[in-house]
């Protein structure tokens, strides 16, 4: 059997059919989109059309929006203490979600001791009222923090209380940058009803070309004077570097796409991954499902069954066609204990097996059948083991 079944939209979405046409026609466009000339201004076409659609699919001005390599280019664009907002006072401290993104753990350009954790609840929601506490602190302190808060984990899926955090970031005087990478596309996203001020996107996770990205701000007062790429003056001296037109296009394709199936997708990818959990807990009743009591992506669900470990998992699946993930996925390979189930609470063995399906536009019922078969020959193969071992 060569079909395949793919599971793993978290890690990557695979191209949208309009995006592949997008991107392959801005291919054969010769011009550079600086360029004045008729090919210049036939690429710069193609870049502002495609900045009209993201921005549309999060509620922004389109000269608000800049185009970047990816999101982790974003993150670490946002994440400056060159950061100003109207008033022009500096930000000191960054505060980040325990369960960010590797590119947002990393700080951006604060310094290691600059950037500060904010806990989560066991569910994998932030916990406003520490955030609360860090914020009033750092007033009393007279210091200005920059928050990154993601919109909803790549990992559980968890969709984070964003619009109350922002308000409580703004109360204290602070900005909200909020990675929208895992949830533009899938959810409800608009950069103004969440209440951020900078906002992250990523092209691939809902159905672009990999390699490039958005950072999107709220309002023109919101500024980052020290570009992380300087050179040229492109994307108005925000981002340097000859635009990648060609993805950009399939990425301006993709955001329509996205959100012209928002509504419907949501409601059918909700059906397929409920019915997924209810096989999965009805079979296996020891099953434990992270962050299920909380709101999430329709497209995701994150699972242990006690016993079974991710990694056997995950390659036992593959061999049966079926393409799933261990937790994060960012770089494939790696064995490495999840920081997000870590901040959960989670036990280290449950969290050990921690495998993530996540569905997409093209995931039907034989998906999730195929995927549940496969699971059932492994697990009951698997589960028996562990338990001949542990007796
Ligand atoms: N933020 C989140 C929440 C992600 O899931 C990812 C990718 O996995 C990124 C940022 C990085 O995006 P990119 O792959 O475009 O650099």
């Amino acid at each position: 059997m060569d079909e395949r079944t793919y599971l793993d939209w978290n890690a990557t979405a695979p191209l949208r059919p309009a995006a592949r046409a997008a991107t392959v026609g801005a291919l054969d466009t010769a011009g550079n989109p600086s360029s004045v000339h008729a090919e210049g201004r036939a690429a710069r076409r193609l870049v502002e059309e495609a900045r009209l659609r993201v921005a549309a699919l999060v509620g922004a001005e389109p000269t608000n929006l800049v185009f970047t390599s990816g999101g982790t280019e974003a993150n670490a664009t946002a994440l400056s203490p060159s950061l100003r907002a109207a008033d022009g006072r500096p930000v000191e401290v960054l505060l980040v979600s325990a369960i960010e993104h590797p590119s947002v753990l990393a700080g951006g350009r604060f310094s290691a001791d600059a950037v500060v954790p904010v806990p989560v609840s066991p569910d994998g929601v932030l916990d406003l009222g520490a955030l609360e506490r860090q914020l009033g602190a750092l007033v009393r302190e007279g210091r200005r923090a920059l928050v990154s808060l993601m919109h909803a984990n790549n990992e559980t899926g968890v969709v984070q209380p964003v619009a109350a955090a922002a308000a409580l970031v703004h109360a204290a005087g602070g900005l909200l940058h909020v990675d929208a990478v895992q949830g533009a596309g899938r959810i409800a996203c608009d950069i103004k009803v969440l209440g951020a001020d900078l906002l992250t996107l990523s092209g691939h996770k809902l159905g672009g070309p990999k390699g490039v990205g958005a950072l999107v701000r709220r309002s023109d007062a919101i500024a980052w004077p020290q570009p992380l790429i300087k050179g040229g003056g492109q994307e108005r001296g925000a981002r340097a570097g000859t635009e990648n037109v060609a993805a950009i296009a399939g990425f301006g394709a993709a955001a329509a796409a996205a959100a012209h199936d928002l509504a419907v997708e949501g409601q059918r990818l909700t059906a397929l991954r409920d019915r997924l959990e209810a096989a999965l807990t009805a079979e296996f009743p020891q099953t434990v499902v992270f962050g299920r009591e909380a709101e999430r992506l329709p497209n995701t669900s994150l699972f242990a069954l006690p016993g079974v470990k991710a990694e056997t998992a995950v390659i036992g699946l593959d061999l049966a066609g079926v393409a799933v993930s261990s937790g994060a996925a960012c770089s494939s390979g790696k064995v490495a204990a999840s920081h997000v189930l870590a901040a959960m609470g989670a036990a280290g063995n449950l969290a050990r097996g921690a495998v993530r399906v996540s569905l997409g536009y093209s995931t039907q019922e034989a998906d999730i059948e195929r995927f549940l078969a496969a699971w059932r020959t492994l697990a009951q193969t698997l589960f028996k083991d562990s338990r001949g071992i542990a007796a």
